[in-house]
């Protein structure tokens, strides 16, 4: 199933050329998207998903 990333919570900033890079984690999946200043390449680092779904 695939994750649109939708639910996001900001996780921080960090510098970068231009403003910050702005680091959200997704609540559905736990990946990790970071926002470049200009918003034009988002970064998507694959989630460290939880273990929470029973068999
Ligand atoms: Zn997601």
């Amino acid at each position: 199933m695939e994750c649109k990333h939708v639910k996001l919570r900001k996780i921080g900033v960090q510098s970068a050329e231009g403003g910050v890079n702005v680091y959200y984690v997704c609540e559905e999946c736990g990946s990790v998207l970071v926002v470049p200043p200009d918003k034009s390449s988002i970064y998507i680092v694959p989630g460290v998903k939880k273990e929470e779904e029973r068999p």
